[in-house]
């Protein structure tokens, strides 16, 4: 068996330009800003191709780039300041902050209606409980659209999620969890993982470790999502050995092309129904 490849990278432009249709139609500009302290090369190559990405799907978008000796108080005050500015829509901030500021703190300040990456305690509570509120997280978000390309229901399939941070493997969990799915989510310190991930019809890939999934910890014809972004020697790659799952899975994502173009498309998608929310 040889996969049918997940195309995330077309799939998101079409979701894109759709987007776009339907913000010209409206006539008007949803308005993002995202929040960049320091001066990660990667982190500012992805903020760059975010405001380019929303400014093609018609919004507004600015890109506040601090310097990495910002404060936590710096951070919190601007974000008061968009919460507050009724023309700004929503409102993220690129992980990871400088050590000496508080992740946790700074996303709990957005206000839940402008989360659009959907961080806070009370988007996360809202997905849990299957609220339509919710604002998902992208990435997740993302990932689910893709296995809706590919399976018409969910409802029953054993879904393994190989992570558990608060930005993927939790809000996964919740949303395949509400999509009818049997979920395990296994971490650094589960025992047997092979064994675990032997039983997923979905098996998700979050974990940070270039190329760890391998064929012999797939099952015959599951669909594999590969969120990894990782590098080696230069050259990305993602969590799972692709050239080897490849001829055990029925469906993969490629990194890159996969999941990562559909969390800045599905990203646009929360900023435009935070916009169409805040009309209401
Ligand atoms: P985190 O580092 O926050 O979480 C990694 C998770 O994987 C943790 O739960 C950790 O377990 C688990 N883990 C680490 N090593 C192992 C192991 N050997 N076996 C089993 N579980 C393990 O990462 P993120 O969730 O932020 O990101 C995961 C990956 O996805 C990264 O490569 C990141 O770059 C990528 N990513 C891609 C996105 C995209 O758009 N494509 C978006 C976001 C992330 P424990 O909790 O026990 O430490």
């Amino acid at each position: 068996m040889v996969a049918n490849l997940i195309k995330g990278k077309e799939i998101a432009l079409a979701l894109r330009e759709k987007l776009a249709q339907e913000i010209a139609a409206h006539g008007d500009r949803p308005h993002l800003a995202v929040i960049l302290v320091g001066d990660d090369e990667a982190s500012l190559i992805y903020d760059r191709n975010k405001q380019k990405a929303a400014i093609d799907a018609g919004m507004d978008c600015d890109l506040h780039h601090l310097s990495e000796q910002t404060s936590e108080e710096e951070v919190l005050a601007l974000i008061q300041q968009l919460n507050e500015d009724k023309n700004i829509h929503g409102v993220m901030v690129q992980l990871p902050l400088p050590k000496h500021i508080d992740a946790r703190k700074v996303l709990d300040h957005i206000r839940p209606e402008k989360d659009v990456d959907g961080f806070t305690p009370q988007n996360a509570g809202l997905l849990s409980v299957k609220d339509e509120r919710a604002i998902v997280s992208a990435t997740p978000a993302g990932i689910l659209y893709l296995l809706k390309t590919v399976h018409q229901s969910l409802a029953g399939m054993h879904a393994v999620i190989i992570g558990r941070s608060n930005i993927v493997g939790k809000p996964l969990a919740a949303l395949l969890l509400n999509n009818d799915c049997t979920v395990t989510v296994v971490h650094s310190k589960t025992r047997n993982l092979p064994e675990l991930t032997r039983q997923a019809d979905i098996l998700v890939a979050a974990c940070g470790c270039p190329k760890m999934v391998k064929a012999d910890w797939v099952k015959d014809g599951a669909t594999v999502i590969d969120v990894g972004i990782n590098r080696i020697d230069g050259k990305l790659c993602g969590d799972v050995d692709f050239d080897d799952v490849i001829n055990k899975a029925a469906y993969i994502t490629p990194v890159p092309g996969g999941v990562g173009p559909m969390t800045i498309a599905m990203l646009l998608e929360n900023t435009y129904q935070a916009y169409k929310q805040s009309k209401v």
